[in-house]
């Protein structure tokens, strides 16, 4: 994936620091736990786990990490280290709590892999508490500003693609639309490269509304060069059962059609290589910048380079979807 290093902070800050994992997790977080952890250790730097992103910091679930407490992790999908939504953790009361439970233990940063929810508290932490804080972007939905990729989400697409290739062969036995949804609630990444790498006929995407008359006349215009089978693949969206509801509209119009929710399948799994070598990268990076003194601040890939990003720049900030892309799906299915 040609990816590249930038220079690392030569003098070392900080001698011990903590990692956990929070939010959905994604394929390729043991992958950046591991590296994470190992990068710490080799530079002569101690590293403890925390069991259940913050949850567990607050109860107190902390692990002294060794080299081999990481060993046989990279293809794993998951995370050793579990994750949770912590309610809690909203409060500054209890922000300000974590930042002593993690000063009293003599540990002076925290690497935070998740994504932006999990980014938002971390930068809470720091900015009230000084303590000092350093995001990886781990979420199958590539939503997060400031990077070009997400770790887990090349996998996600690659398994839903893999669905999409088996529903095809029982949808063109069968003379059948299928749509098929696949995760994004407020982003269309994963249905657009799952559409465009799967063939789908239609990409429904919560960036860009598309109307019924539309995708009918999609529909039609593959079955005047007959087509007899389609696939169309629908983000989830915020509200629940848009596929179903989708195949409700089309049924009225008189096209009969199935539906396929993918679901938890997508972000599960062994990741990818190329996962792995980006949770590698961003991992080591983000052990290497907060031992160098750098924080409130996420390591991301930028055109290929790994990238330090200031929190400010990717918090709460939407990253679009190439609309040249949604055209060019278009194109490639007619
Ligand atoms: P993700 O990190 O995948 O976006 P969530 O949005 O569920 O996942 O956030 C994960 C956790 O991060 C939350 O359960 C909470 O503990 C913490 N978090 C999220 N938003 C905030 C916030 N505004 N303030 C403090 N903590 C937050």
């Amino acid at each position: 994936m040609n990816l590249r290093l930038p220079a690392f902070p030569k003098k070392k800050k900080l001698s011990s620091f903590a990692v956990l994992t929070s939010g959905g997790d994604a394929p390729g977080m043991n992958a950046a736990v591991r590296a994470v952890v190992r990068y710490g250790i080799a530079n002569g730097c101690e590293v403890h786990g925390i069991i259940k992103g913050y949850s567990g910091l607050i109860e107190g679930l902390f692990q002294r990490m060794d080299a081999s407490s990481v060993a046989n992790i990279l293809q794993r999908g998951g995370t050793i280290l579990k994750t949770d939504r912590c309610e809690e953790f909203y409060k500054k009361s209890v922000r300000r709590e974590a930042a002593e439970i993690l000063r009293r233990r003599g540990i002076q940063g925290l690497v935070v892999i998740g994504g932006d929810g999990s980014f938002t508290g971390a930068s809470l932490l720091e900015a009230e508490t000084g303590f000092p804080t350093i995001g990886v972007p781990g979420t199958i939905d590539n939503d997060i500003a400031g990077t070009d990729d997400t770790i887990g989400f090349d996998t996600a697409v690659n398994t839903a693609i893999d669905a999409i290739d088996r529903i095809r062969d029982t949808a063109s036995s069968h003379d059948r639309i299928f749509l098929v949804e696949v995760m994004g609630r407020s982003s269309g990444f994963i249905a657009l490269e799952v559409g465009i790498g799967g063939g789908a006929e239609t990409i429904i995407v919560p960036e860009r509304k598309e109307s019924l008359a539309s995708i009918c006349s999609t529909i039609d215009r593959g079955i005047r060069r007959g087509k007899t089978s389609s696939i169309i693949v629908v983000a989830e969206g915020e509200k629940a059962g848009l596929s179903a509801q989708l195949a409700g509209d089309l049924e009225k119009r008189g096209y009969k059609s199935r539906v396929c929710i993918l679901g938890h399948t997508q972000r599960g799994g062994s990741p990818t290589a190329h996962d792995r070598m980006l949770a590698s990268a961003l991992g080591a990076s983000a052990a290497a910048f907060l031992m160098g003194g750098k924080s409130n601040a996420m390591v991301g890939v930028q055109r290929g380079v790994v990238t330090l990003v200031p929190f400010k720049s990717v918090i709460g900030v939407k990253k679009g979807i190439p609309p040249e892309l949604l055209t060019l799906a278009q194109v490639l299915a007619t």
